[in-house]
């Protein structure tokens, strides 16, 4: 659970092909883990589960010509890239305005901080506090992986100053102490293998802080493909077949 600044100075657009078929290089190239959460795909249903992100969105006319181009592909799991849509607040030319920092240019490790007890992320930046918000990357699903990597380093950390102590102290009392505390982070750690896989309510956005531009805006965008398409009141009903999908997805693992 930690970005890597992705190196796309390394990048070769290939030769044929278009994105869809560069799936492995771009995730390869992005250390198998969301740019934006961070989450490895072995921690989130692998490569299938995962998109290609498009940073600079395809959706937006002046940005399509940059739909197969190498440099504007990115690895992100399906629930940021869904956050993000074709989100596009602007361009990304201080980290003081609300904007996607660009994952190869910016090391977003730099710009979030983890809260050690609570494991909420906080951004250090305006553009990291709208990825915050806006990626829900404080759902409880990002919560839980962040607590057991803590967890995790904690539990290491503390195994190792326990073998230490018992090469170098008679002290049965402390060492006793510190196998307790070691102990105690173990069933922590085991608890958590029964909370996956995820429920919806833990990786989708209360509805309390879903942004209000966004609903505007798909509110909008319905009513211009209503328009257009002349679809039927039924036909129209398309956040049910979104969950159903969302099920199916989940009951398949
Ligand atoms: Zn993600």
């Amino acid at each position: 659970m930690r970005w890597k600044l992705i190196p796309k100075d390394k990048s070769k657009q290939p030769a044929s092909g278009e994105y869809s078929d560069w799936k492995q290089i771009i995730a390869d190239e992005c250390f198998n883990q969301c740019v934006y959460c961070s989450i490895h795909e072995e921690q989130f249903g692998g490569i299938d589960h995962y998109h290609i992100d498009h940073y600079r969105p395809k959706s937006i006319p002046r940005f399509e010509s940059l739909r197969n181009d190498i440099m504007n592909l990115f690895y992100a799991c399906p629930i940021c890239n869904r956050f993000k849509q074709d989100d596009w607040p602007g361009e990304p030319t201080s980290l003081d305005i609300a904007s996607y920092p660009n994952p190869s240019q910016t090391d977003y490790a730099s710009i979030f901080e983890v809260n050690d007890t609570s494991y909420l992320l906080s951004g250090k930046y305006v553009a990291s506090t709208y990825l915050v918000e806006r990626l829900y990357l404080n759902r409880p699903q990002l919560v839980y992986e962040r607590r057991e990597a803590i967890l995790k380093s904690k539990e290491a950390a503390l195994t190792s100053e326990i073998n230490d102590l018992v090469q170098k102290t008679d002290d049965v009392e402390s060492l006793k102490r510190a196998y307790a505390l070691a102990n105690k982070i173990r069933q922590h750690l085991a608890k958590r293998e029964d909370i996956r896989p995820y429920t919806l309510l833990e990786i989708r956005k209360p509805e309390e802080l879903k942004l209000k531009n966004r609903k505007a805006k798909i509110s909008k965008t319905k009513k211009k493909k209503a328009k257009k398409s002349k679809v039927s009141p039924a036909k129209a009903k398309r956040p049910l077949s979104k969950s159903k999908k969302i099920k199916t997805r989940k009951s398949r693992k």
